[in-house]
């Protein structure tokens, strides 16, 4: 009797015991990692689309991406919002790409509270070239040559790395790093989904090589703000524009204007460029003087909202090699 007593009271202590650890370890384990830390995911703001769609690739599931300046804007005349250093303040990643691109960035982080934010300047480690215009050498207009390539040097560099496709790459990396530094529990999935993306580079990489290898004309004639300075050097080809410098609002001069008229007659070219989301007011004007077609030649600054969905660097990309060929006459 007494010895079925002792036993049942051990049973009960068991049992009291085994709920007590059980209780303990899930208040330890609340303790040790916040409910919200389990749900937090890493939020990152990108300035324009390139940015934007790099980001989100190698982020995939992990990351919350979202671009500062809105679908469908000018990113060259973009002017940043109260509302948008609030977002800043709520990120843990901000992504832009050089001073040159975004100079209202370094006003914007002035006034960025939050502490924890990374900072990635994407462009860092990649060379900037001289900002390229049409004809201005040693302070003259100079004739468009083909095989002659212009510079002028007193508008500061060229921001636009990210249609150079072997720069692009270099801009994966310096994203991937940033993710990984701030999600390490994800580093593998992030460098991971940067490797398959560079992959992809390359590839693109190939084909503007070969496709751009064998042209019967090699400049570009581009009647907007010649974003394409980095993609020119990469696979040796010529530009003319009317624009000087990268400001989309310039007002080209009726000089400028007939020197590329001029270009477009000695060298028999038939496609006129134009940039996207502007209306392409002059190249229709050297297209009616010309005879020559249109067609877009699309900087990927920024896309319209459905285009967020629908399109993406490499589409973007694939279809401007396309136009390329096209307008210089490649095999
Ligand atoms: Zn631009």
């Amino acid at each position: 009797m007494r010895k079925q007593y002792v036993k049942r009271n051990r049973l009960i202590a068991g049992y009291w015991l085994r709920r007590w650890l059980l209780a303990t370890f899930f208040v330890a384990t609340f303790l040790v990692v916040p409910a919200d830390t389990a749900e937090h995911k890493l939020q990152v703001v990108a300035t324009i689309f390139p940015l934007y769609d790099f980001a989100r690739t190698i982020a995939g599931d992990k990351a919350d991406v979202s671009m500062l300046v809105p679908p469908g804007v000018e990113v060259h005349s973009f002017e940043p919002k109260p509302h948008d250093m609030s977002r800043i303040n709520r990120a843990d990643i901000f992504l832009f790409t050089g001073r040159m691109m975004e100079p209202w960035a370094a006003d914007l982080l002035k006034g960025v509270t939050n502490n924890n934010l990374s900072v990635v300047d994407v462009g860092h480690g990649i060379h900037l070239i001289e900002e390229s215009g049409n004809g201005e050498k040693n302070g003259q207009v100079g004739e468009a040559v083909p095989g002659t390539r212009f510079r002028t040097h007193q508008d500061g560099q060229d921001p636009h790395i990210w249609l150079d496709p072997v720069l692009a790459q270099k801009m994966i990396d310096t994203i991937a790093s940033a993710l990984a530094s701030a999600d390490s529990a994800n580093r593998g999935y992030y460098v991971v989904n940067a490797e398959n993306y560079k992959a992809k580079l390359r590839a693109l990489d190939v084909s503007y090589t070969a496709g751009l290898s064998s042209c019967e004309l090699r400049t570009i004639i581009y009647a907007g703000h010649f974003a394409f300075g980095y993609l020119a050097e990469r696979y040796r080809l010529d530009h003319v524009s009317p624009y000087k410098g990268f400001s989309p609002d310039a007002e080209p001069s009726p000089r400028e204007i007939a020197e590329v008229i001029r270009t477009v007659r000695r060298t028999g070219a038939s496609v006129i460029y134009y940039e996207e989301l502007l209306e392409p007011r002059l190249a229709r004007i050297i297209a009616g003087e010309t005879g020559a077609k249109l067609r877009m030649l699309n900087g990927a600054h920024n896309v319209s909202r459905d285009e967020m969905i629908s399109s993406s660097y490499l589409s973007i990309m694939e279809s401007n090699l396309a136009k390329l060929k096209e307008g210089l006459r490649c095999k």
